[in-house]
C-alpha cells in the first residue's frame, strides 16, 4: 500500500522508499505516474516538443567506458573524423528540414577542436540555429571557448551517481565529471545530464540516488537511458537495462523539474518497438533525428552494433502519436496514418 500523497506530490519531499516505489511502479501506479508527468508537461510546456538533428562528427575517443564500442582500446572499429566542409554540408540538411538545433556529438576527441573553431560560428552565421554539443570531459577553458564561439548547450551525463560504480565502468572519477558539469554551467552553456539504467552491480538504491543527484544539479536537459550491451566491449554479454525503471525515472524527472528538455532516446526503441512513444507518454518532449551519413552511422557504436537510428519520418510519426506539437518542421513528405 502506497504512502505517497498523490494529491500534493512533491518528489523532493519523498522518502527513499517512496521514491523507490515510483521508480519500480507498474500497473495502475505507473499509469498514474506517467499521467502526472504528461499533465506537468502540458501545464509548463503546453505540450511543445523539440526536435534536434545530430551529426556524429568523430568516433575517436580518449576514454574507455566499459559499455561503449567507441572506447579507445577497441581496435575492431574503423575511426573517422569529419572535416569542417562535411559538417557544414550536413548542418545545411538539418537547417533545410527546419530543425532548430544542430547537435554535434563525438567521443572525447580534442582533435575536433580546430574543426569546431571553424564550424560553430559558421553554422550559427549560415543557418541561425542553436548548437548543442556532446564532446566529453574537457578543461574549463575549452567549455568557455565553445560558448564564445556561439555554442548554446552541452550534454555531459553523470551516468551513475555512485562514485565506485562510475569509476568501475568509466575508469575516471565521478568527481572530475561533476566538476566538468559545473564548468559547463559556469561557462554560460545550458547543461544536459542524466543516468544509465542497468549498469552492472547497480542497485535500486543507486538509481534513487541518481534521481536525487539530477534534482540537485537542476539541469536544463535531463535524460535516462537504458543500458544496451555493445559488441567488442567488456559488458557485451549483459542484458538490456530495465525499460520500466528508465521510463519511470523520466516521469519522475518531469514531475520534479517541470520544464527541462527530456529526450526519448533511441535506445528505448532499440529495446522495444514503440519505446520512444512510451518515452513521450512518460513525459519526454525531445526527439533527436540522426543526420550522420549512413556509412558513418555504422561506425558510431555508442549503443550497439545494430542500434536504432531515428529518421525524420519515425520522429514525426512518434510525435504525432504522442499528440505533441512541433513548430516549423517540414512535414510534406510525411503521411500520418
Ligand atoms: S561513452 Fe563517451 S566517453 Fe565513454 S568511451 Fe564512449 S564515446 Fe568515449
Amino acid at each position: 500500500m502506497t504512502t505517497i500523497q498523490k494529491d500534493a506530490l512533491e518528489i523532493k519531499n519523498l522518502t527513499n522508499s517512496e521514491l523507490l516505489e515510483l521508480l519500480t511502479a507498474e500497473g495502475e501506479l505507473q499509469q498514474w505516474l506517467w499521467q502526472k508527468a504528461r499533465e506537468t508537461r502540458q501545464t509548463h510546456l503546453e505540450n511543445q516538443a523539440v526536435v534536434r538533428g545530430v551529426i556524429e562528427i568523430s568516433n575517436y575517443c580518449q576514454k574507455n567506458c566499459d559499455y561503449c564500442a567507441i572506447r579507445a582500446v577497441n581496435t575492431q572499429i574503423e575511426r573517422y573524423r569529419f572535416t569542417a566542409e562535411e559538417i557544414l554540408a550536413i548542418a545545411q540538411q538539418i537547417a533545410e528540414a527546419h530543425i532548430p538545433i544542430v547537435f554535434l556529438q563525438a567521443g572525447q576527441d580534442p582533435q575536433c577542436d580546430p574543426i569546431l573553431e571553424e564550424v560553430i560560428p559558421e553554422i550559427k552565421r549560415r543557418f541561425n540555429v542553436n548548437i548543442l554539443l556532446c564532446l566529453g570531459e574537457r578543461p574549463k577553458a575549452v567549455y568557455e571557448r565553445f560558448a564564445e564561439l556561439g555554442a548554446n548547450s552541452y550534454i555531459l551525463k553523470f551516468e551513475s551517481s555512485n562514485p565506485e560504480l562510475y569509476k568501475q565502468i568509466a575508469h575516471t572519477s565521478l568527481e572530475k565529471r561533476l566538476q566538468c558539469a559545473r564548468w559547463i554551467q559556469e561557462a554560460g552553456l545550458k547543461l544536459g545530464t542524466g543516468n544509465i539504467v542497468g549498469l552492472p552491480h547497480q542497485t535500486l538504491d543507486m538509481l534513487v540516488d541518481d534521481i536525487r543527484l539530477a534534482l540537485e544539479i537542476n539541469p536544463d536537459f535531463v535524460s535516462s537511458s537504458p543500458f544496451i550491451p555493445n559488441q567488442n566491449t567488456p559488458l557485451e554479454s549483459l542484458p538490456y537495462g530495465n525499460l520500466n525503471y528508465t521510463l519511470n525515472t523520466m516521469a519522475i524527472y518531469r514531475i520534479a523539474l517541470k520544464t527541462p528538455l527530456i529526450p526519448t532516446v533511441s535506445a528505448l526503441e532499440k529495446i522495444q518497438p514503440g519505446g520512444q512513444l512510451m518515452g513521450f507518454n512518460a513525459g519526454a518532449n525531445v526527439i533527436t533525428i540522426n543526420f550522420t551519413p549512413q556509412d558513418f552511422q555504422e561506425k558510431y557504436l555508442i549503443y550497439s552494433q545494430k542500434r536504432f537510428v531515428v529518421r525524420l519520418n519515425h520522429a514525426l510519426e512518434t510525435l504525432h502519436q504522442a499528440g505533441l506539437k512541433v513548430e516549423k518542421l517540414i512535414t510534406q513528405n510525411y503521411q500520418a496514418n
